[in-house]
């Protein structure tokens, strides 16, 4: 079975957006690598993430430690968002376009760091490249160093730091999540206004006692000190998901494998399976948001 059009123009929108260029056009700009066939479209990285997140807080409720309602839907949405970020190596990626030219700097100092270190460490078997897509950024060391970052910031720097980390994870969530609803370039400011509104409200409620801000670690002094985990996990489930996609993806890096240090880790060829296609639009996203489903019920013990 093939793509149809419609899903085809759905998938290749999401990477068209603010850029004024039909679908057509894109394809054939040269940009193919990103969306077409070989890595996962950002709404479906987005509610992998979510449901991740929301199978965690089940997980969480049963081993004794149930999240209250605010971490878990904090939770989710940061781990929405952050299953974008590994792809801030990509220019055409929705993260490397969400705050502007911020974004579209910090992705090219990503994309040349990423060179620079897989050039660095390539062994014998690992093939020459010609930028950083898909290297550095989509690792276990990069997903663990980007989280135990963001934990620190959030208990060193106080309210403003935690502020920011919502803020800047509400707006790819929002990106990622409501992809159809924020495509076109007019809506940045929009998406903005939101991340900030809802950023705001969220942090309010998990100020409140018993609200979550000391959920899982709970001395003095570690309050949001879990912010980290979602980040970890949203990269980690990001880079799941590109591996399943036709090349692989580095995860295990630097551990080397055989004459490979970056290692494209994925199942046989034959289980790959094209991103923005039929699987990925009719199988993959609709059970997500089921898993996200039965995971959110069984995290607030609904069953
Ligand atoms: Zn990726």
């Amino acid at each position: 079975m093939g793509e149809s059009a419609a899903e085809t123009k759905i998938a290749n929108a999401t990477l068209c957006r603010r850029r004024g260029v039909s679908a057509a056009g894109q394809l054939d700009s040269g940009e193919r690598g990103m969306g077409r066939a070989t890595a996962m479209m950002g709404p479906a990285h987005s509610l992998s993430g979510a449901a991740a997140w929301l199978g965690v807080g089940a997980a969480a409720a049963a081993a004794g430690h149930p999240m209250p309602w605010p971490v878990l839907l904090a939770g989710a949405l940061i781990c929405a968002g952050a299953a974008l970020a590994p792809d801030l190596d990509h220019k055409a990626a929705t993260i490397s376009r969400a705050f502007g030219p911020v974004s579209r700097w910090l992705c090219e100092i990503v994309d040349k760091l990423s060179y620079a270190v897989y050039k660095a460490t390539r062994k014998p078997g690992d093939p020459r490249r010609s930028g950083g897509h898909r290297t550095l950024t989509h690792t276990w060391l990069w997903a663990v160093l980007i989280g135990s970052g963001t934990a620190v910031l959030a208990i060193t720097g106080g309210r403003w730091a935690v502020l920011a980390i919502l803020f800047v994870h509400m707006v790819l969530a929002i990106e990622g999540l409501l992809w159809r609803a924020t495509r076109g370039s007019s809506s940045d400011v929009l998406v903005w206004l939101l991340a900030a509104t809802s950023a705001w409200i969220l942090a309010g409620i998990l100020d409140q006692p018993g609200s979550g801000a000391d959920w899982l670690f709970t001395e003095p002094g570690q309050e949001y000190l879990w912010l980290g985990l979602p980040i970890v996990l949203g990269a980690l489930v990001h880079d799941i998901g590109d591996a399943l996609t036709v090349s692989g993806c580095p995860i295990l890096w630097p551990i080397p494998v055989g004459r490979k240090r970056w290692y494209p880790v994925g199942p046989p060829k034959a289980m790959r399976f094209r991103a923005g296609s039929w699987v990925e639009l009719r199988v993959l996203m609709p059970v997500f948001m089921l898993l996200g489903g039965v995971g959110c019920a069984a995290a607030l013990n609904v069953i």
